[in-house]
């Protein structure tokens, strides 16, 4: 199945907010003081060409991000905790008109979750079904969405995504999940943790699986090594969710995609799996 990568800009983050560490809970305190950003990062988004109709797995960041007040300036994340660079020929729109698509024939997006990262380019899908959890659409809109750091105010107008709640039986180790396409090679599996309704996709592909990770973790190092990283608002439901996925690459040749891991576009190419999946 043809699969696109789809680099929507680079973000650094601070290195404590990758990788956690050894903590029994998130300190976002600790993660904005960290003075040690990472390299930019890619902001994957990705294109499943698959039969029954074009699948786009998040939305990337918006070139907006540079217009003043886009991000509001009273919430310190944004001041301290986040960098980003991204120009309009980067937002996922004008990347499906390059490769040949248009963003009106995309059937189904989905959110892994909402963070600015993931549902920036949201505007470019008008006609699309867009997909996300209940829990996190709960989590993310509204006045208590921004204080946690979503931006609700720069959905589209009259935005009603399509809530999921998983209930089509379990997958691998994954005691629920919920089958996207008839021909059930695609499911959405709960990653919860780093947002509490966090999702990721898996594609059956011949032997092998591909998992879109979102933010399950940052890198796939993080994922083999446990680490949830520092933001998660439950880091039991995010050291939960990276079990399940190694339980799952321990299971099946597992290739393994995290939206900001610099190595997931190649890797994705090379269709290659976790080590020792
Ligand atoms: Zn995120």
């Amino acid at each position: 199945m043809n699969i696109h990568a789809i680099q929507t800009g680079t973000v650094a983050i601070k290195q404590s907010q990758r990788d956690g560490g050894d903590r029994s809970r998130r300190n976002l305190l600790r993660v904005m003081a960290d003075s040690r950003w990472t390299e930019p990062l890619p902001i994957y988004a990705w294109l499943i060409e698959h039969p029954e109709g074009l699948i786009v797995i998040d939305t990337g960041e918006t070139a907006r991000i540079a217009e003043a007040g886009y991000f509001p300036r009273w919430h310190p994340y944004f001041r301290f905790g986040l960098r980003e660079w991204i120009v309009p020929e980067q937002e996922i729109g004008p990347q499906l008109h390059a490769l040949g698509f248009s963003p009106d024939n995309v059937r189904w997006v989905v959110l892994t979750h909402f963070h600015t990262d993931h549902a920036g380019g949201l505007g470019h899908f008008p006609t699309s079904e867009i997909l996300a959890t209940g829990a996190d659409y709960a989590h993310s809109r509204g006045l208590g969405g921004s204080m946690r750091g979503f931006l609700p105010q720069h959905w589209p107008e009259g935005f009603a995504p399509t809530l999921i709640e998983h209930q089509d039986g379990p997958f691998e180790s994954f005691v629920q999940s919920t089958a996207l396409t008839r021909a059930g090679d695609v499911r959405l599996i709960p990653t919860p943790g780093h947002t509490p309704g966090h999702m990721s996709v898996v594609l059956q592909e011949g032997d092998h699986v591909i998992v879109f990770a979102g933010d399950a973790s940052y890198a796939e190092q993080n994922m083999v090594d446990g680490v949830a990283d520092g933001i998660s608002p439950s880091i039991t439901a995010a050291r939960d969710s990276l079990t399940r996925l190694q339980r799952l690459a321990d299971a099946r040749p597992t290739v393994y995609l995290p939206s900001h891991d610099p190595h997931s576009a190649a890797r994705l190419a090379a269709r290659q799996t976790v080590s020792g999946s």
